[in-house]
């Protein structure tokens, strides 16, 4: 049988096309978005206002979502998840959900794999394999608002063989259980820019899933033309650049996407974004034991966001197995905001979340490792 494509990857305006060439009523696309973004079914039978042959002919062609769950694992404080979801040709990618300082945010893949290569970062490790659909992003974060909602994950349910579920801990029933959604996850939202687009303009829609704007943040590892392609779209779409180094003789060697687009376009294109979109941009940079954590590098640092629209998150470098990155001392990276502080600059340093179960910043691969340990319900 011929893959079902899923009703997460269709615009509003799609759904009526389809249905209004079926001969139904416009008012039945309504139905249809209302029960994928706000009664975040998982079915295409739990439509229950649509008459029974509607449903019998939206399930011989179409699935709600094309991410079924095979994995999750809690971090040890009970606020981070992360899960590994299958797509439909059977690549996987994994997604996390935080649940903290009154915050759900869901942290999602937007390739399978990554081009890239930072010289930190695991998911680059495997090589990239594809981009992810617009409804396989989407699919990411209803996966979560199901489970915060306290529904049914999605899917067809079921986690395979071996699989456990786990509901995040403290996510309370609410009538729109995710606040923030971060594309920070596998992969370079930028070089899936169409669908990465088309899935927040789906999150975004007030008759939906309703998830403002300022709502979602789109991290790159520094594509100029993405970032000018997003500040042109006119949305206060936050911004994050995962920035790491403030010259190019260390960037190259870190983020090695700046040989294409060194600070010289880099920092421009940052501050073009904050005067079109009036966001300020956060820098992420993650210290790294002897590699970027001096007092003369937060100098460099401070020198080259001077007078710029934006934040620092400092992150201590996450271990990736196979890499021989190490987070720098803790005194270092209190010396080093200190530093930034002093020169101007806001600078925060982030707790890392979810590093005990491979879920911090960089640590996601995408397939279940041999060394991973499922936590059961
Ligand atoms: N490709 C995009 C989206 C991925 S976001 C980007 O680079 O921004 C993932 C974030 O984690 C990026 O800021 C990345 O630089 C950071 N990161 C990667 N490996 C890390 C590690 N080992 N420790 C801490 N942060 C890391």
């Amino acid at each position: 049988m011929a893959e079902r494509q899923a009703l997460l990857d269709l615009s509003k305006e799609e759904i009526e096309e389809l249905l209004v060439s079926w001969g139904q009523p416009r008012y039945r696309a309504d139905q249809v978005w209302r029960w994928l973004y706000v009664g975040l079914v998982s079915e295409i039978d739990q439509m229950r206002n649509l008459p029974a042959a509607l449903r019998t002919q939206l399930g011989g062609q179409f699935v709600v979502t094309n991410v079924s769950p095979v994995r999750s694992q809690r971090s040890a404080d009970g606020h981070t998840e992360k899960v590994l979801l299958r797509l439909a040709d059977g690549q996987t990618v994994e997604t996390v959900f935080m649940d903290y300082d009154g915050r759900r945010t869901v942290c999602v893949s937007s390739q399978v794999g990554c081009t890239l290569h930072c010289a930190f970062c695991a998911t680059g490790l495997g090589g990239w394999i594809r981009n992810l659909s617009a409804g396989e992003i989407v699919g990411q974060v209803l996966y979560y608002a199901r489970l915060a909602k306290g529904g049914p994950p999605g899917g067809d349910g079921s986690l395979g063989r071996g699989g456990s579920r786990t509901a995040p801990t403290t996510a309370a029933a609410s009538a729109q259980p995710i606040t923030n959604v971060v594309y920070m996850g596998m992969g370079e939202p930028f070089l899936n820019y169409e669908a990465v687009r088309r899935s927040i303009a789906i999150l975004n829609d007030p008759e939906g899933f309703n998830l403002g704007a300022r709502r979602v943040t789109v991290s790159t590892a520094g594509i100029v033309p993405g970032i000018e392609r997003l500040g042109a779209e006119g949305l206060p779409i936050g911004l994050a650049v995962s920035l790491h180094a403030a010259t190019d003789e260390l960037r190259n060697r870190l983020v090695p996407i700046n040989r294409k687009y060194p600070l010289a376009q880099l920092i421009p294109a940052c501050r073009d974004y904050t005067e079109r979109t009036h966001r300020r941009v956060t820098f992420e940079y993650a210290l790294i034991d002897g590699v970027n954590d001096s007092l003369a590098h937060a100098d460099a640092l401070a020198q080259l966001l001077h007078g710029l629209l934006c934040h620092v998150n400092l992150i201590p470098v996450n271990p990736v197995a196979d890499l021989p990155y190490l987070p720098s001392p803790h005194e270092r990276i209190l010396a080093f905001e200190k530093r930034l502080r002093e020169r101007g600059i806001n600078a925060t340093l982030r707790v890392s979340r979810g590093a005990d179960i491979q879920a911090g910043c960089g640590q996601l691969r995408g397939s279940p490792r041999e060394c991973e340990t499922v936590v059961s319900a």
